[in-house]
């Protein structure tokens, strides 16, 4: 069979984490077998649809790197959708649905009532094969039993969700629902729909739901709701998706750290794990921590200078390796990419502001002097070189290398503490050390 599967969200101006899930599970499963993943936007709510709530979406898919495979395409010729297909808009699909209505009145499956059109459902028990729950039945409760139809056009005229849903599922072909567990509730009537149509319905496969780590189900203002918090807070988006991969999946050999190749390899919808998965912070920013360490080091220094960019740090007049150096020197440093601009800040400023620190002493100053004529006679100002003469002036006047480390520190970064001395020494350069040696000895002298 070729797979075909989408994601299905409606715009409303957030991407909840289990959203985000349900958007990689799908995306698994078409990278796993070769399929197709469908994004379809279920924008028919014109009250809350609006550019900025589908880009919320958009952004969240690209940032996590889950590309779609079809739709439309967006015409933008620049930008990060150019050339990109898809996605779907339900808003621009009206004559379909519209179509698909005539048929259902036409078989005498739907009629219409006061100015609403509604659908004759099944009086029968419905059953639900789903690939994670397993066989659901679904029977009418006793208000249904009453009155089991459904609208599926409202007065206003717009076609009602399960009517769209199921209409789209059907026309691009759609062979396996996998969505949130509180679906399962209008899964009956979907599979209605389809028989309606004549046609069998998709595979389903309902994914259990994400959980506070407290057991309390997850609300939109729950901390860790919303995917575009990791970005905002400096989380490395492959983190994330492993994070979230183990949200309802195992691998089944106890290991965290899953290249997402191997997933890819061995993901299928019978392992999803059928109990609530529970979002453990503590556990994601660990994992943060060890792709900050673990990404290539091109990724690290791309994920980084976004980083500063977005808290407005102008990069442009750097070259390229000076940026990479600086930023590797930081990279055992850090848990999150926010941290960065604390650590990396003085290698991108002009002047170290030095306002506040305590005034060297004459003793201070007299070594920083000679320790810096030192460095200036240093032929490869490398971070072993300059590490051998901090220890050979050291011995020489009988102090403690720490005598010479902090100020000089201070003096090139303007903090106590930051990445490995000798090592941003390198990276600055022994020009610009000796200037900032200078300014600090004029400053603190
Ligand atoms: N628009 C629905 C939602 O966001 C889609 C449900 C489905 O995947 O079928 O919940």
């Amino acid at each position: 069979m070729n797979v075909r599967v989408r994601f299905a969200p409606s715009p409303t101006g957030f991407l909840h984490i289990g959203g985000a899930r349900t958007a990689l599970f799908n995306w698994l499963y078409a990278r796993h077998t070769g399929g197709v993943f469908v994004l379809r936007i279920e924008d028919t709510d014109a009250a809350r649809n609006t550019q900025e709530a589908v880009d919320v979406i958009l952004n969240g898919l690209r940032w996590l790197g889950l590309d779609w495979d079809e739709g439309p395409l967006t015409g933008a010729t620049d930008g990060p959708f150019r050339g990109q297909a898809g996605p779907y808009f339900q808003s621009q699909r009206k004559d379909v649905y519209r179509q698909r209505v005539t048929e259902l009145m036409n078989k005498g499956m739907a009629y219409e009532t006061d100015g609403t059109v509604r659908f004759r459902m099944t009086r029968e028990p419905v059953k639900i094969p789903d690939l994670v729950v397993g066989e659901v039945i679904r029977e009418l409760n006793d208000d249904e039993q009453k009155d089991p139809d459904f609208i599926i056009v409202r007065s206003d005229g717009q076609p009602v969700f399960h009517l769209v849903n199921v209409v789209d599922d059907l026309e691009m072909g759609i062979t396996h629902v996998i969505r949130g567990e509180d679906h399962l509730s209008n899964t009956a009537k979907h599979i209605a729909l389809f028989r309606a149509f004549g046609a069998e319905p998709p595979q389903y496969a309902h994914i259990p739901l994400i959980l506070n780590q407290d057991g309390s189900k997850m609300s939109k203002r729950d901390k860790g709701a919303s995917l575009m918090t990791y970005r905002d807070e400096g989380y490395v988006p492959e983190a994330v998706v492993n994070f979230l991969y183990l949200l309802g999946w195992s691998p089944k050999d106890n290991r965290e750290i899953l290249p997402l190749t191997d997933v890819i390899e061995r993901f299928d919808l019978p392992q999803i794990l059928r109990h609530n998965a529970r979002f453990d912070l503590t556990k994601l920013q660990w994992m943060n921590g060890e792709y900050i360490r673990g990404v290539s080091a091109e990724r690290y220094v791309e994920l980084g200078v976004q980083a500063l960019q977005n808290n407005g740090m102008d990069l442009s007049r750097f070259p390229a390796p000076y940026i990479r150096a600086a930023l590797l020197t930081c990279r055992e440093k850090i848990k999150f990419f926010t941290e960065l601009n604390d650590w990396a800040e003085f290698y991108f400023l002009d002047v170290i502001a030095l306002e506040g620190a305590a005034p060297f002493t004459q003793e201070t100053k007299a070594h920083l002097s000679q320790l810096k004529s030192k460095l200036l006679d240093l032929s490869d100002f490398h971070a072993d070189a300059i590490g051998a003469a901090f220890k050979s002036l050291s011995a020489e006047l009988g102090v403690k290398t720490g005598a010479l480390v902090h100020p000089v520190r201070l003096a090139c970064t303007g903090k106590t503490i930051g990445p490995s001395l000798y090592h941003l020494m390198e990276v600055l350069g022994k020009k610009t050390v000796a200037a900032r040696m200078d300014h600090a000895l004029e400053k603190l002298g």
